[in-house]
């Protein structure tokens, strides 16, 4: 990294964790806390930014400042994330570059926020005119449509995603957007039909019921109760600071402004509108057809323009094909349960899908397109008490930009080693290569093995997984399972049965029942036929597997296998690009302002990888400068560089660095900068400096 005065002057704390002396997680997470509590929620780890949730609006945001860190170089002033666009956004219009810009940390962190700064930012310093603005417009506008149907209040954070998306925003040879295209990643679907206690569905469901006037009541003949509908939660249903309604204006607006037509608008209301009616279905052991609730049902079809008699058989009956012959077999009232939840999260899912399609369309760019800068907002590690298959995904995603990160941090390194004509030392660092083998090997990774269970003919259970995971898995060193007869961890009594754990370079993750069921994903045919008939274009759209003419008898991917698909198209994707890393940091689980929860910081540092991050940036050479403003700050250490030198800056540092004494090995000459092996040794510059 490159020093420049700011970073040592005037400084809370360091701004930047490279130079930090001693280094040890202790001093690391004292500097964080210490520049915190000094409004200071942004700090380096070189040129990746670590941002803090201040939790309250900090007046830096302002144009002013955008235009205080405008074409300004990364380390001239205080860190920012507006440092860290600018640098992404010069060095893709000036130096061809692509960018992307990653953003991790976990619920609550502020990586949507950070998403939107990074944005906004962009948007504020490119380029203007009538077309350029319209461009932009869109773009952003995209965001509060995506949060309404992809963001839900969760107990951790109130506007949580509950989607993973990655957004490449291209501009032709000036740097003036032209369009992009948005990439979406595991939608948390079971949040349709069931949220877990003081959490909400998403957004969407009640800024409908709160703000769309009679067109509520009248046209989808919806109650603007939220208890009339069992899929929304009660207990939270009313979150203090968030306005549904004005958020529903807002959405509108933003649904017109991204080019949605009226009736297009309305068509995606119908679905939220049907989703909730189809919560409502009931059926009772009793009766014929599993004695549907007709009154709810009638409403639905209505709705979608489907036959009442062809649903009512759907819940009723699960047909089987075969290569020549079909077999129904009627359902039991829990599997017309399971089959109706199934139903509504396909729908639902598919429709989050379908608005990202859509939008696309809108932004999509016609022109040839010079430059791409990529925004990934996903989810950071979870380590909860009961870890499922989502969060089994979401960490395996995190692996993976752990191992790209390692990836690309070293490639720089070593691009600029060799660009400097310095020698290459090889840095120690942790491989996770071996943890993502281990989940996504062809042949026996866990993900691999989990779809040759469900694709087994026969009864296949968590357990029949397990029993297979462990007999293959035992003896890999990041794999522990309880179930093992054999395995050398059955003595540890503390996992239960029924379970794995996981060493993931964030941490150990013991991972619960529930894989094959969710990798399965099983929507009943007759379903998706039911859907298919409806009168309505838009759900026909999202079911074309229920086409009768088409009646593919594979069985559809399985839910890893997509996941695995998308992880490895993303991961393709931002190795050609150049990284720019965002590590958020929640500073406290109260949703407070000024209050930073030491252990909670800790954590996160742990599984962001922060100290390893530093380890990386200080192995070699910790620092780097050019030479002329090196010897602009240090010229007054030495007689023979005071007050002027007269030849090449390079020649007057080495005078410098001689004359001072400081040890060979300490530092190198590269073509354009000298490269300073310890901070300690900028320290005893400095010092020097100061007396
Ligand atoms: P999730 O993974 O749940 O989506 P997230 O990391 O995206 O979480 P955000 O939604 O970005 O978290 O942030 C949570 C809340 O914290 C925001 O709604 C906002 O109130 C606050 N917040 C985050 N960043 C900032 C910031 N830079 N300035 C002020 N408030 C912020
Ligand atoms: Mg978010």
């Amino acid at each position: 990294m490159e020093v420049k005065t700011s970073l040592l002057d005037n400084m809370i704390g360091v701004g930047d964790m490279v130079l930090l002396e001693p280094l040890s997680e202790d001093t690391f997470l004292e500097n964080l806390k210490n520049r915190f509590d000094h409004n200071e929620i942004y700090t380096y780890i070189g040129s990746v930014v670590i941002s803090i949730n201040p939790y309250r609006s900090l007046p830096i945001y302002t144009p002013e400042k955008v235009e205080e860190y405008r074409n300004r170089n990364f380390y001239e002033l205080s860190p920012h994330i507006y440092a860290l666009a600018d640098e992404a956004y010069r060095s893709l219009r000036d130096q061809d570059k692509d960018q992307c810009i990653l953003i991790t940390g976990e619920s609550g962190a502020g990586k949507t926020e950070a998403s939107k700064l990074v944005m906004s930012y962009v948007a504020a310093v490119c380029g203007k005119g009538q077309e350029v603005n319209k461009v932009k417009e869109q773009l952003l506008q995209s965001n509060p449509v995506l949060e309404a149907f992809g963001n839900a209040k969760t107990v951790r954070n109130d506007n949580s995603s509950r989607f993973g998306k990655y957004m490449d925003i291209e501009f032709d040879f000036k740097g003036d957007p032209l369009g992009g295209v948005i990439s979406n990643y595991l939608l948390e679907k079971s949040r349709v039909v069931k949220q877990p206690r003081g959490e909400r569905n998403f957004h969407i469901f009640y800024q409908l019921l709160s703000g769309y006037g009679l067109v509520v009541t009248e046209k989808l003949k919806l109650d603007r109760d939220f208890s009339k509908y069992n899929y929304l939660s009660l207990d939270s249903a009313v979150v203090s600071g968030l306005d549904d309604a004005a958020n529903f204006r807002t959405v509108r607006n933003a649904m017109q402004i991204v080019g949605f037509m009226e009736d297009e608008m309305l068509s995606v209301l119908e679905l939220v509108a049907a989703v909730l009616k189809l919560g409502n279905i009931e059926f009772k052991p009793e009766s014929r057809c599993n004695g549907i609730d007709e009154s709810h049902l009638k409403e639905m079809c209505e709705l979608l323009g489907t036959e009442q008699s062809v649903l009512e058989r759907a819940f009723s009956y699960r047909t089987v094909e075969a290569k020549m012959e079909k077999v129904s077999t009627t359902l039991n009232v829990a599997q017309a349960y399971y089959a109706r939840d199934a139903l509504a999260k396909n729908l639902y899912s598919r429709l989050f899908s379908w608005l990202i399609t859509r939008i696309n369309e809108s932004i999509r760019v016609t022109k040839t397109r010079h430059k791409v800068m990529g925004v990934l907002d996903i989810y950071g590690f979870e380590i909860f008490e009961d870890n499922s298959f989502e969060q089994f995904i979401i960490n395996y995603c995190n692996e993976k930009l752990q191992q790209i990160f390692i990836e690309l941090t070293l490639r720089e390194e070593q691009e600029e080693y060799v660009r400097e004509g310095i020698e290459w030392t090889n840095i120690e660092y942790f491989n996770n290569a071996i943890i993502c083998d281990l989940i996504e090997n062809n042949q026996n990774g866990i993900l691999a093995m989990l779809d040759e269970e469900c694709l087994r003919p026969g009864t296949v259970t968590d357990e029949t997984f397990l029993d297979k995971l462990n007999t293959i898995c035992a003896e890999h060193q990041h794999f522990e399972s309880r179930l093992s007869k054999s395995s050398k961890f059955l003595t540890d009594h503390s996992l239960p049965h029924n379970c794995f754990r996981i060493q993931h370079y964030a941490g150990k993750v013991l991972v619960t029942a529930g894989f094959v069921d969710k990798n399965n994903d099983l929507l009943y045919r007759d379903l998706s036929q039911a859907m298919y008939k409806a009168n309505h274009s838009l759900i026909k759209q999202l079911f074309p597997e229920g086409n009768p003419a088409k009646v593919n008898l594979k069985r559809p991917p399985t839910a890893g296998f997509q996941f695995k698909a998308s992880v490895g198209t993303l991961m393709s994707n931002l190795q050609t690009k150049n990284p720019n890393y965002i590590r958020c940091v929640k500073p406290n689980d109260k949703k407070a302002s000024h209050i930073f929860t030491d252990s909670l910081v800790r954590h996160q540092v742990h599984y962001l990888g922060l100290m390893e991050n530093v380890r990386v940036r200080r192995a070699g050479y910790a620092f780097r400068q050019a030479y002329e403003p090196c010897l602009e700050r240090y010229k007054m250490l030495c007689k023979k560089t005071w007050p002027h030198w007269r030849g090449p800056a390079r020649e007057g540092v080495e005078v410098l660095l001689t004359d001072l004494q400081v040890p060979t090995e300490e530092f190198a000459y590269g073509r354009s900068k000298i490269f300073i092996r310890n901070p300690r040794t900028l320290f005893f510059l400095e010092e020097k400096r100061k007396r």
